[in-house]
């Protein structure tokens, strides 16, 4: 059905649909929550340079200023710091709903806080949503998969989560947030859009945020071991944000509701994305095995044969050639060289 646009919203109710004078046709309104966060902040780059009016709702509790300031002062960028826990009244087209810690440090952090962000977080921008009739966007994650008994994951797998691990804050809370999504979709008409994003890496990403990516970047920079976890057989396969951030603007600009792997298929064992850190960095690097964390999933891998029949979409950054660029945004943070602070 049809799309409502925010200036079709506002100029609703004009005889015979004439627009008055002053009011022009303008980029669309759009609000990413978690944008002030590694990919919103990335995303949001994406949409003002675009045309789009973007109001970021973020709390920072793991985004920053700094990841958004450069639009400081541009009247088409709105920050508001607001937890997606409390209701809130915006009147927009679309909703990019990323709020919600992504690594296991910050998610385990305070796992009740981070069941009710995407519970109640998620209630309240589908609420938003239904009331405005604007797009709605969930960035759900692999983890719905759970410690995955098929491989690669395709969309159709249900997944293989313990319900009461030290993980399932966030893995219940995105496959609670998904189902949400689905009701509020067949319950209340509202359009949207889910995607699964597998491991994702970067410039902006928090530097202690405890990820496999930024531990092992962050490490080699400052002439500490690489922590390998357990046996370091484990794998992950690794996406870089702008090949993420286009997938997600053509999921949500597209026909289909997903959800979306959205990923690269590039599989590593840790022991291997240790070895790319080393040649990218510095060959001398140590590594250093450590005990492993509680619940770890053996592997993980997308199926992505759906975003590329349906989205057109695939990724074209390979680990190799995307790290560099996220080593020289470490190394101007850790190192203090603040020539170029917006990457
Ligand atoms: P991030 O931690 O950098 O960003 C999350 C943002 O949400 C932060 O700015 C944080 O301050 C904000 N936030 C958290 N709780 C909030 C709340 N209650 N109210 C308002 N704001 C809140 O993480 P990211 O890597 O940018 O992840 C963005 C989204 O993508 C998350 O929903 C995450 O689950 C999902 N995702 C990310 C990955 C990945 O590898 N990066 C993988 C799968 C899914
Ligand atoms: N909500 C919101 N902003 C809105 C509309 C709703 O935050 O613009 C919240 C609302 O407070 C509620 C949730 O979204 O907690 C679900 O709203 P809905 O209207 O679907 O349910 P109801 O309010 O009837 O429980
Ligand atoms: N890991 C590691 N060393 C680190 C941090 C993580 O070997 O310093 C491993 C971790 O055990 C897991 C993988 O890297 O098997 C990915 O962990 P991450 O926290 O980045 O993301 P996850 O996919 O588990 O959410």
């Amino acid at each position: 059905h049809h799309h409502r646009t925010a200036f079709e919203a506002a100029t609703k109710g004009f005889v015979g649909g004439k627009v008055p004078l002053g009011i022009k046709r303008k980029g669309l309104r759009v609000v990413v929550t978690g944008g002030a966060g590694f990919v919103g902040s990335h995303l949001v780059d994406r949409l003002i340079a675009r045309g789009d009016s973007v109001i970021v709702v973020d709390n920072f509790f793991t985004g920053r200023k700094e990841n958004v300031m450069h639009h400081f002062g541009n009247p088409n960028f709105e920050l508001i710091r607001h937890d997606v826990v409390e209701p809130l009244l915006l009147e927009v087209d679309q909703i990019y709903h990323l709020a919600c810690p992504a690594s296991p440090v910050h998610y385990k952090f305070n796992p009740i806080k981070t069941i009710k962000t995407n519970v109640v977080g998620t209630l309240n921008m589908l609420g938003l949503a239904k009331r405005v009739g604007a797009r709605f966007l969930l960035t759900s994650t692999s983890e719905v998969y759970g410690d995955p008994l098929q491989h690669p994951q395709v969309e159709t797998y249900w997944g293989n989560v313990n319900p009461i691990g030290v993980r399932s804050c966030y893995d219940e809370g995105k496959r609670t947030a998904e189902t949400l999504t689905m009701d509020y979709h067949r319950g209340a008409q509202v359009e949207v859009r889910i995607a699964r994003i597998f491991n994702t890496y970067g410039p902006r990403m928090c530097i202690d945020d405890g990820r496999v990516v930024s531990n092992f970047v962050a490490q080699a920079l400052r002439k500490e071991p690489l922590t390998v976890y357990g046996d370091g057989n484990q794998t992950r396969s690794f996406q870089y944000v702008s090949d993420l951030v286009e997938g997600l603007m053509r999921l949500m600009e597209g026909e289909h509701i997903g959800p979306f792997n959205l990923g690269n298929p590039g599989e590593f064992t840790m022991v291997e994305l240790a070895k790319v850190v080393q040649e990218t960095i510095d060959p001398d690097a140590k590594i250093e095995f450590r005990p492993n964390t509680e619940d770890d999933p053996h592997k993980r891998k997308p199926d992505i044969t759906r975003a590329k029949e349906l989205l057109g979409w695939e990724p074209k950054i390979p680990l190799r050639q995307g790290l560099p660029l996220m080593v020289s945004d470490f190394r101007k943070r850790i190192f203090g060289d603040h020539s170029d602070a917006n990457p």
